[in-house]
């Protein structure tokens, strides 16, 4: 059992982040732990994701267009007896891409074979994954964009025509040697469509996006997780934990886990309001789900360039955050509050934004 501060320890107050500390970091009193934002998947994640993942499509909540549709499409394939078409996924970590992929498999009644991109090195590793697979089975490629290029160019005509040219030897002496694989289905995921190249884009049947949760299928996921968990939940507490959890099932386990975690502590085992509350603001988490690292780049961008626009790299070499933590974990929740907006010059803070860090809002001069 990892040891908690006492609440009233500095780090605890709401709303007011300790000097240049982030919550993820070595904390005397919390260890060293993931932020419950990263996309980062830690020890605790994976075990998390056993307990959690829902198997059936029942158990999961939300995106029920996606859901259609691709019952649709399983239905339709099982009617043909054909394996389903080759499908891809995109949008933020932790919005259920590789769940859905195994409920997928777990529907056709396949095995799922998942793997992330930037793994498959040399072409003989990709052959022998291919090689591998049975008729009809599922290969989850996770980060499919971060997939090597020339990996990608032998991918293709596997994704096609369900065979693989492997060039043996090298100089005048080498052969081709072509290898029949079996019919399967690439499942591709990714958080940067714009990334993917056209070729590999092009050779899925069909393209999903799955969008940030609404609140109440945040509370009901957060709900089933704490039924899954034997924990002990009040309503309200479901409440909070929901409209801090950016929208996002991952991140909303991930809280529930740190409030259970406090709940055993500080408290009497039930997560209650006020339990929840405390956690937040030890998380230096605000009441919309923001952490310090939000609030950083907001705060950069109107103190040090007068609220936008401002590039990217700017950004990133302003606040010390990663080009690829801003664009993949920051910005699409920031833009989803209506907090900040891309104009082609850069990243601009809204009015709404201001409001949020209750300094005055003044139009950016560049705008005007
Ligand atoms: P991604 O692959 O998009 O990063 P995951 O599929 O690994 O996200 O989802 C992370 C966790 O969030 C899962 O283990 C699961 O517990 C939970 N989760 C994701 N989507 C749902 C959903 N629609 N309903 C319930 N729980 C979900």
């Amino acid at each position: 059992m990892e040891s908690l501060s006492s609440p009233s320890s500095p780090h605890t107050k709401q709303g007011q982040p300790a000097e240049g500390g982030k919550a993820d970091e070595v904390s005397p009193c919390y260890g060293v732990r993931a932020r419950p934002f990263s996309p980062k998947l830690t020890e605790e994640d994976k075990t998390l994701d056993l307990t959690l993942r829902p198997k059936t499509w029942e158990s999961y909540i939300g995106q029920e267009k996606v859901k259609k549709n691709i019952q649709i499409i399983i239905e339709a394939a099982k009617k043909r007896g054909e394996p389903i078409e080759h499908l891809l996924f995109y949008g933020g970590s932790g919005l259920g891409k590789t769940t859905i992929s195994h409920i997928i498999a777990k529907e056709l009644g396949t095995k799922i074979r998942v793997i992330a991109g930037p793994v498959i090195e040399k072409v003989g590793d990709l052959a022998a994954i291919l090689t591998n697979l049975n008729e009809g089975d599922v290969l989850f490629v996770d980060e499919c964009h971060r997939m090597n290029h020339l990996i990608e160019e032998f991918l293709y005509p596997a994704l096609e025509d369900f065979k693989l040219n492997l060039i043996l030897g090298k100089g005048p002496m080498a052969r081709t040697m072509e290898l029949k694989l079996p019919r399967f289905t690439l499942i591709g995921a990714t958080t940067r469509l714009a990334l993917l190249s056209a070729p590999l884009r092009n050779r899925f049947g069909a393209t999903f996006q799955l969008n940030f949760y609404k609140k109440e299928d945040i509370e009901k996921i957060i709900q089933r997780s704490s039924n899954l968990l034997r924990i002990e939940i009040e309503p309200e507490a479901i409440k909070v934990i929901a409209q801090c959890s950016r929208f996002t099932p991952r991140v909303a386990n991930r809280l529930l886990k740190r409030v259970r975690d406090f709940a055993q502590v500080e408290g009497k085992g039930v997560i209650t309001k006020n339990i929840t509350e405390k956690t937040l603001g030890f998380l230096e988490i605000d009441k919309l789900g923001l952490e310090s690292g939000d609030r950083k780049i907001l705060e950069t961008i109107i103190k040090k360039f007068e609220g936008g626009p401002v590039g990217l790299q700017t950004l990133s070499a302003a606040t010390s955050e990663e080009e690829d933590t801003i664009l993949d974990i920051y910005e699409p929740y920031l833009m989803q509050l209506g907090f900040i907006e891309r104009t082609p010059r850069g990243r601009t803070v809204t009015k709404v934004g201001y409001q949020h860090l209750k300094i005055p809002y003044k139009k950016s001069q560049y705008l005007i």
